[in-house]
């Protein structure tokens, strides 16, 4: 068969992607981009707040609609949305012909060989039956991809609909995770960033305690692999032991992802966020205090239920002080099936808006600044593309995570190749990005 797989949404729902799409060429299918040539498309969704399941519901009548030109065409929708809806999407978009759990990703093969005989398949195993320890492709460029260190979430945010699609926490056995390192390392692979729904609770359930400094070490040994970047920490899970590993291991980069939602301790409460105010504080003082380079990025929600004016001005002066090096603020989103959803105090949705607009206004005058710094400095950047049009090449700092963070440019006559990492000194700056030649 010719299959074509979309994926959407966050860098864990890429991997199970990428495992559907091992599973599918090993079967001796092939791919393409062109659904109107495609026997199936598969449509990985993510289905965690409003916007997401409004880019997966479009992407799934984009093949509705590539059908017209392609009447063979099977539609088969699984990843989150698929595990969070599967009865509004059998009964609100009759031209699906399959809707897969998580749990019978496995089953992907079985799925398209029972939908191109004409029949529809709902099929749901459990979501522990999720295999995150089977072979994949590396669907990222070359260089760098993701590795899923452990499934699901045990830590039961309100607002967060995560559990309730993915199950709770389950870590992958290190030998699994160094053995998927090794692979990417063999594959060409320099830069490995390390996802999960919560790396820091790596470990917790099949060791007793947290592993993450030990996996990284591991990781850190496998020739090859010339960065590691750690992604979604939590701060109240942040070990001095974890914190040392980053700042003595030198593949591990300057850089951490900690989405922290809020700062004020009744808010942060009602989320249900292990750790207040103080813990946060902390978390972040030891990671600058240890790794004095550090680029931080955060993540905040405004309008949670309940938030006063007060409270979100303490969240503001928060963000003025800190002066964190990334951050995204996103408007609170209620979510079917969450507690907080359910809760009295919904704040008005204009204001939630506003709120998150006004926070990222305070956030572009400190990157601004932020980034200013950068001129003169001498840093270390991978090349990832190359811009035929502007003859320039499309690097990442040691500071920047693919796709959610800024750009190095880099002149294109310098000699260098796609996936190299060089050193490089920085001679302007905007917002966002940086301009640099080559040492
Ligand atoms: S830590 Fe909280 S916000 Fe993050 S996935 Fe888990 S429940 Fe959701």
């Amino acid at each position: 068969m010719v299959i074509t797989l979309v994926s959407l949404g966050c860098p864990k729902n890429q991997v199970d992607a990428d495992i559907l799409a091992h599973s599918i060429l090993k079967a001796g299918h092939t791919t393409t981009t062109d659904m109107t040539q495609a026997d199936v498309c598969i449509i990985n969704t993510c289905g965690f707040i409003t916007s997401a399941k409004e880019e997966a519901i479009e992407n799934i009548f984009n093949a509705v609609e590539a059908r017209l030109e392609n009447p063979k065409l099977k539609i088969v929708v699984t990843g989150c949305l698929a595990e969070r809806y599967r009865d509004e999407i059998i009964n609100d978009i009759p031209e699906v012909n399959a809707v897969v759990g998580i749990g019978s990703n496995g089953d992907i093969c079985d799925i398209i060989e029972e939908v191109v005989k004409g029949n529809n398949i709902c099929r749901y195993g459990k979501k522990t039956d999720l295999d995150i320890t089977a072979k994949r492709i590396i669907s990222t460029p070359k260089h760098y991809a993701y590795l899923k260190i452990a499934e699901g979430c045990s830590n039961g945010c309100y607002y967060c609909a995560i559990p309730l699609i993915r199950g709770p926490h389950r870590s992958r056995a290190i030998e699994s995770c160094i053995e998927e390192a090794k692979f990417l390392a063999e594959e060409g692979v320099k830069e490995i960033i390390v996802v999960a729904q919560d790396i820091t609770a790596y470990g917790e359930d099949l060791y007793g305690e947290c592993k993450l400094h030990t996996l990284v070490q591991e990781i850190g040994k496998i020739e090859g692999i010339q960065w590691i970047r750690l992604m979604y920490a939590y701060p109240e899970r942040l070990t001095d032991t974890v914190i040392e590993e980053m700042a003595n291991n030198p593949k591990v980069l300057p850089y951490l992802d900690l989405p922290i939602q809020h700062i004020n301790d009744r808010v942060l409460k009602s989320m249900n966020r292990k750790g207040g105010n103080e813990i946060i504080k902390d978390a972040v003082a030891r990671l600058r205090k240890a790794i004095p380079n550090i680029t931080i990025r955060t993540t905040l929600i405004t309008g949670y239920p309940g938030e006063t004016e007060e409270e979100y001005n303490e969240l503001c002066e928060f963000v003025k002080e800190t002066k964190f090096e990334r951050l995204g603020c996103f408007a609170y989103s209620e979510e079917e099936g969450t507690v907080a959803a359910r809760m009295e105090n919904q704040v008005d949705v204009d204001v939630r808006q506003q709120r998150a607009d006004s926070i990222m206004m305070i956030q572009t005058d400190i990157m601004a600044e932020n980034q200013a710094k950068m001129t003169g400095k001498e840093i270390e950047v991978i090349v990832d593309d190359y811009d035929n049009e502007n003859e320039i090449f499309i690097c990442r700092s040691v500071y920047d995570a693919p796709e959610i963070d800024g750009e190095v440019y880099v002149d294109g006559k310098s000699e260098v190749e796609i996936g190299d990492i060089v050193k490089v000194k920085v001679i302007q700056s905007d917002i966002y990005d940086l301009y640099a030649e080559l040492v």
